[in-house]
């Protein structure tokens, strides 16, 4: 006696058309209510298929595999692996986005081997063919052998195809894909007994979903997994890579050649060189060694006009406000500290530039895809890449876009290591300190040793990126697993107006964003740098007041002068301060001067270089360039040792605080907002600090 109704199940990525389908079957004819105890949303309706026959339709939420990443989703599939279930379905519809075939057909084969009867309807075909994707669905049928049929859920067309197919009960067929013919067979027999389910697959996929629960049953899962010493993790990579063969090998033979195929077996085999194991991460390495050498020479001359630009801006306002407390303060406090950095903003704009085209090209996915496995015991992902390169840029937006990694523990160590890769905010504190530490001609073979040195403190910060990743990775708990799916995108001929779109956004926020904290900043500085206790200024003043009058010569006079200011400086509410923390930084090689820096570069590590020259400029003759500062600096003797205060040790000693040092209150800020607790800045910066000030003493005491 035939059946008067039949159950169907729709499947399927998020976005395939699933509930489009849906809604052409059904009509209005529809319910929804939720799973039992879940927020998951069940949708069920029904139809007539024939006089004598009814269909009941369930519309299942979409989710990207039967390993889904919460508790939640868990339920979605549950229907197709219990045992005594009253809506297990008479056949799965699989409706695959045919633009995204490799990936939908990953879940197919999932579902496929739950052993329920499955008929594949490939939707979308429209958005492939503009692609230049098609597929021929009698091959794809002879590869997959079950049915497969062709759809747009949304225009309806092929609904009827679809009713015919289930009305014929000849063409409920099952298969299978992946055995588990290497998986312990005892193993397989402990965990059914546990979970109870439709067969052994479904068993082992619950127990391995439960497994991160926290219940009784769990807790008996993962007994089991230990006893037979099971590999969760590998065993998910090796289904994953043996399902992507099948898959690859499937949709290579049923997909139809065209000049578009052509080019894909191009990109394909750019691709394989591109993420190579070893070739990939070559390439990648040389690449980032060009961009630096293009951006430390290619940025000299509009370093030069810009210096010379804001050269002359500054004696021409200095020569224009009258003489006074409003001249010194935006010629010493205000300008010196902007030019300091706004003549790095050609570094910064080429960096943006390079990684902005890489990014366009479509070279970036590729980058992910070789460093998925990089990544991996380093408790982050393929997809972190993005926000580290990123962070090289500025660790704000960076962490902004750590949103795109799913998995909870890999986004939190995402964010908490990405202040360290080297953002553009080093860049001038590096170039300052590396131009005082080298000639400016200095040659290693054909490379600049300026662009290797420069290379080099990148790579300290990556590497350092990674390990505290690992070390987060030990005291962070992992609630979900994830593996690695990124569709590698078709490269492309990257967007003029895009590009500049990008450097403008990005220069401007760098220039307003940080220049606001800058000028505040110099301001505050300006005032405590040229005041102080009155009465010990007053002793100082009336001191060099009579030296000076007693002399006529002019040479002589400039000397006191200067003298005169140094020792302004040093007793000023600035210097106070500097001295004050003197001891506590002195061990890493720093006096008070560097204190004071340290201090304001709290707020912004850029404001390094402005402080610098506005301490080296208070009370000046207003020549801000950086080679006057440079001088000036490395004239600098320090009273205590009697050696010049700054040498190749410092230098070292506080690049790497500033590689290591959380300086930036907008990450702070960035880093409460995306996750939500004060906690977790708060153990970065304490992290952050230590890591800084245990590296500085160290290398401090090597070199020195
Ligand atoms: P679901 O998430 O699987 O339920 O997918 P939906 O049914 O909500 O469909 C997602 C989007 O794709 C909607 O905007 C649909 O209108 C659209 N869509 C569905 N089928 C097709 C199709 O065959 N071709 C095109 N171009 N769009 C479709
Ligand atoms: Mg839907």
């Amino acid at each position: 006696m035939e059946k008067k109704e039949i159950t169907v199940a729709l499947v399927g990525n998020p976005n395939s058309g699933k509930t489009s389908l849906f809604n052409a079957l059904t009509g209005l004819n529809h319910k929804v209510s939720n799973f039992p105890g879940t927020t998951v949303e069940k949708k069920t309706g029904s139809f007539k298929l024939s006089p004598e026959k009814n269909a009941h339709i369930i519309d299942l939420p979409g989710t990207y595999s039967l390993y889904p990443k919460s508790a939640d989703e868990l339920v979605t599939y549950e229907i197709l692996r219990n045992k005594a279930e009253t809506n297990y379905p008479d056949l799965v519809v699989f409706i695959a986005d045919a633009s995204n075939l490799k990936r939908n057909l990953l879940l197919f084969t999932q579902v496929a081997d739950l052993k329920v009867p499955i008929v594949l309807a490939l939707n979308m075909l429209d958005v492939a063919e503009r692609r230049g994707i098609k597929y021929d669905i009698d091959k794809l049928q002879e590869k997959l052998k079950v049915p497969v049929i062709s759809l747009n859920a949304r225009k309806k067309e092929g609904i009827d195809k679809l009713k015919e197919l289930l009305l014929n009960d000849d063409l409920r067929v099952t298969a299978e894909y992946f055995s588990l013919q290497n998986v312990n067979s005892q193993l397989l027999d402990d965990l059914s007994k546990v979970t109870d389910k439709r067969n052994k697959y479904a068993a082992l996929q619950y127990a391995i979903n439960a497994s991160s629960l926290i219940s009784e049953k769990a807790k008996r899962l993962n007994e089991i997994f230990k006893h037979y010493q099971f590999d969760l993790i590998g065993f998910q990579e090796e289904e994953v890579l043996t399902r992507y063969k099948i898959i690859d090998e499937t949709v290579k033979y049923a997909r139809l050649k065209n000049v578009s195929q052509l080019k894909a077996s191009i990109t394909s085999k750019v691709d394989k060189i591109l993420t190579h194991r070893y070739y990939g991460i070559s390439i990648f390495l040389v690449l980032l060694l060009l961009v630096f050498q293009a951006m430390f020479s290619w940025s000299e001359y509009p370093k030069d006009w810009l210096e010379y630009g804001l050269g002359a801006f500054t004696n021409y306002v200095e020569n224009t406000l009258p003489a006074g407390v409003l001249n010194d303060l935006v010629v010493h406090g205000i300008l010196a500290g902007l030019t300091g950095v706004l003549v790095f903003l050609p570094q910064i704009i080429l960096l943006f530039l390079f990684i902005a085209i890489l990014e366009d090209v479509g070279y970036m996915a590729r980058v992910g895809f070789i460093m998925d496995r990089i990544m991996r015991p380093f408790g982050m992902n393929g997809k972190s890449i993005v926000p580290l390169i990123g962070g090289m840029a500025c660790a704000v937006p960076s962490i902004m876009a750590t949103r795109s990694i799913e998995n909870k523990k890999e986004r939190l160590i995402t964010i908490l290591v990405t202040p360290l890769m080297s953002c553009s905010a080093r860049l001038p504190v590096y170039t300052l300190l590396i131009g005082m530490m080298l000639e400016d001609s200095a040659k290693f073979g054909p490379f600049n040793v300026h662009g290797l040195v420069l290379m080099l403190m990148y790579l300290i910060g990556f590497f350092a990126a990674i390990l505290s990743a690992w070390v987060f990775k030990l005291f962070i708990k992992q609630k979900e697993k994830t593996y690695f799916i990124l569709e590698l995108p078709g490269y492309k001929v990257p967007v003029f107006s895009n590009l500049l779109i990008t450097i403008y956004e990005k220069g401007s926020a760098f220039v307003f964003g940080a220049g606001k904290i800058i000028i505040a900043v110099s301001v505050i500085l300006w005032v405590i740098a040229s005041t102080g206790p009155q009465a010990n200024i007053s002793k100082i003043e009336n001191k060099y007041e009579a030296l000076l009058n007693g002399n006529t010569n002019d040479s002589v006079k400039k000397e006191l002068q200067l003298k005169m200011n140094a020792e302004k400086l040093e007793a000023s509410y600035a210097g106070e301060f500097g001295k004050l923390i003197e001891p506590a930084i002195r061990p890493l090689g720093f006096d008070w001067k560097i204190g004071i820096a340290l201090l304001t570069s709290l707020a912004a590590r850029e404001v390094f270089v402005g402080t610098m020259n506005t301490i080296y400029s208070v009370n000046d003759d207003g020549d801000n360039s950086f080679s006057h500062i440079k001088t000036k600096m490395m004239a600098e003797i320090n009273p205590r040792t009697g050696k010049p205060s700054y040498n190749t040790a410092t230098f070292l000693s506080l690049m790497i605080f500033y590689a290591f040092a959380m300086q930036c209150m907008s990450t702070i800020a960035i880093v409460k907002k995306e996750t939500d607790h004060i906690k977790w800045p708060i153990i970065q910066f304490l992290y952050l600090t230590a890591l800084a000030y245990g590296s500085s003493f160290l290398v401090f005491n090597l070199f020195s």
